[in-house]
């Protein structure tokens, strides 16, 4: 009985449904749908109207002349609107799973915002029929390989797949060997830049000893050993964050950061990552067995092996060039000749060789692009030293070290790369191999930089860095000044010299995780790592 004063429910009258999740395990088919219109029970003579709500607009009767869809009345000025046929086999496809579950589906909608046009679809053998052959398609595709990227379609800047897919890029590196439809396979694809060069977000570190991180509403709390609030951070902003040293971070805060897919490095004070907690994104099993099979083919290996190597050593090259004037024209000769010996090389160990003796030309005359006379002398007296740090710039190196070798584990885990299977670094536990080889051709371009201008801007001093039997590190205003040139550094954008567009180091990374991971499951031929000249 109804409560006095109440009306009962019309059981005529459809009842709206969100997000209704159906599943068939005969068509292995599963939906959720927007919204559903639903009158009556299943079985017993229940009707359904599946409706899916798109951002867009419709796509055009002239454009798409077989469509079966109608206009509803009273929507006179986009008469030829029609459904998009993806958007069509959609509502087709839930229409069957409603009808498996038991109700009687005369037609589906679809709401185009954009253009506020509601068009409705009649459900009938012709709809189920193009739906299942779409679904046996889309099956049949899933099990085979990765299907390669389309060539030039103007659908891809709108793909929010791009940043994985790489068409052009993919595309760009195949094209001696595509056969496109009336065309050259010599053409040339000139990439877009579909992605934003940089992102916008936050990346932040935070060290301060005593420091805890909590959650207030939609910010990240930072609060001092006093409990204090220093600082809020807007999550929905943070890219990722680094923490360093003795600082709290709540378990509130690792759900919410978990949530919004924030990946965090736990770092030590002298800049040891000890811990990465990685975004739950999903992570594609296919790529890393195409990588475990590269990575088991000794010629796969030697062949990125030789492009890193190749690419580091010339990055080095560059930067003394730039940087240091008065460095012997021998060294430089000296460079250019373990590049071309290192394109050749035969064998990973022959190769090994020539970047230790290209390390050692280079680190030999690294003080020379050192402007401070302390720094410049104590480097030049040490030469390259990690396990201890015995100077300033030693313990700088190794900490920008460690960042990038953060950065490059987050990049290769987006490109759903495993980062501890390497090519050119031995796997061991623990060890980041394959972000270790991503890093290479980087170490000069923004490690060394970022290093270089701390010293050659005087952002750090002798007051920045402490001396201690365990050797030199960084203080806490060193590790911040350091963070400061970090992040400018990540932001600036660089022209990747084969693509032809700028984009931010970190989407640099990015990139090359992503042309690695094309390059394991067959799709990108050949490889290109970033050098500047
Ligand atoms: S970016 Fe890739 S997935 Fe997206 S439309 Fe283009 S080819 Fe297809």
């Amino acid at each position: 009985m109804p409560t006095p004063g109440t009306l009962a429910p019309d059981p005529d009258r459809p009842r709206t449904v969100r997000s209704l999740a159906l599943a068939s395990h005969t068509l292995a088919l599963t939906a959720t749908l927007d919204l559903a219109e639903i009158t009556g029970q299943p079985f017993a003579g229940g009707v359904a109207v599946p409706v899916e709500y798109r951002k867009g607009r419709p796509c055009l009767l002239d454009l798409v002349s077989d469509t079966d869809a109608e206009l509803e009345p009273g929507q006179p000025t986009l008469a030829r609107a029609a459904p998009w046929p993806t958007d069509r086999v959609q509502v087709g496809l839930q229409a069957i799973l409603l009808e498996e579950a038991g109700y009687t589906v005369p037609h589906a909608v679809l709401y185009y915002a954009q253009t506020r046009t509601r068009l409705t679809i009649p459900v009938d053998d012709a709809l189920r029929a193009d739906a299942l052959a779409e679904l046996d398609a889309a099956i049949r595709t899933a099990a085979g390989p990765r299907p390669l990227p389309l060539v030039d379609d103007p659908k891809c800047p709108r793909c929010s797949l791009q940043p994985i897919c790489l068409p052009d890029e993919i595309n760009h590196q195949r094209r001696a060997a595509l056969t496109i439809e009336g065309r050259s396979a010599d053409d040339t694809i000139s990439p877009r830049r579909i992605w934003p060069p940089r992102d916008d977000g936050i990346h932040a570190a935070v060290q301060a000893e005593g420091v805890r991180i909590g959650v207030r509403g939609a910010a990240l709390r930072l609060t001092d050993r006093d409990g204090a609030p220093v600082r809020d951070i807007p999550i929905a902003s943070l890219e990722s964050l680094a923490v360093v040293g003795s600082v709290q971070l709540s378990t509130q805060a690792l759900h919410v950061l978990a949530d919004h897919a924030v990946p965090v490095v736990f770092m030590t004070a002298a800049g040891r990552c000890v811990a990465w907690i990685d975004p739950p994104t999903p992570t594609s099993a296919l790529t890393r067995a195409a990588q475990a099979v590269r990575c088991a083919h000794p010629p796969a290996r030697l062949e990125l092996a030789r492009t890193i190597i190749a690419a580091k050593i010339t990055n080095q090259r560059t930067l003394l060039m730039r940087n240091a004037p008065d460095t012997r024209p021998a060294d430089l000769s000296e460079l250019t000749r373990c590049v071309k010996a290192a394109e050749h090389a035969a064998s990973i160990d022959e190769l090994l060789g020539h970047e230790g003796q290209a390390a050692a030309v280079y680190f030999g005359s690294f003080h020379l692009m050192l402007r401070d006379e302390a720094a410049r002398a104590a480097f030049s007296a040490n030469g390259r030293k990690r396990r201890p740090p015995p100077d300033p710039v030693n313990a700088a190196l190794s900490f920008a070290y460690a960042l990038l070798t953060h950065e490059c584990v987050s990049a290769l885990r987006t490109a759903s790369l495993e980062p501890t299977l390497g090519f050119l670094h031995a796997t061991r536990p623990g060890k980041p191999a394959l972000a270790l080889d991503l890093m290479e051709p980087f170490r000069p371009l923004i490690a060394d930089s970022v290093v270089l201008a701390l010293f050659n801007r005087a952002e750090v001093g002798p007051g920045h860095f402490l001396h201690t039997a365990a050797g030199c590190a960084l203080t806490d205003h060193g590790r911040r000044a350091l963070f400061n040139a970090w992040g400018r550094r990540m932001a600036t954008e660089i022209t990747h010299p084969v693509f032809d567009y700028r984009l931010a180091y970190r989407r640099m990374l990015m990139l090359h995780a992503r042309l690695i991971a094309a390059w394991c499951c067959g799709e990108a031929p050949t490889l290109a790592f970033l050098t500047t000249r």
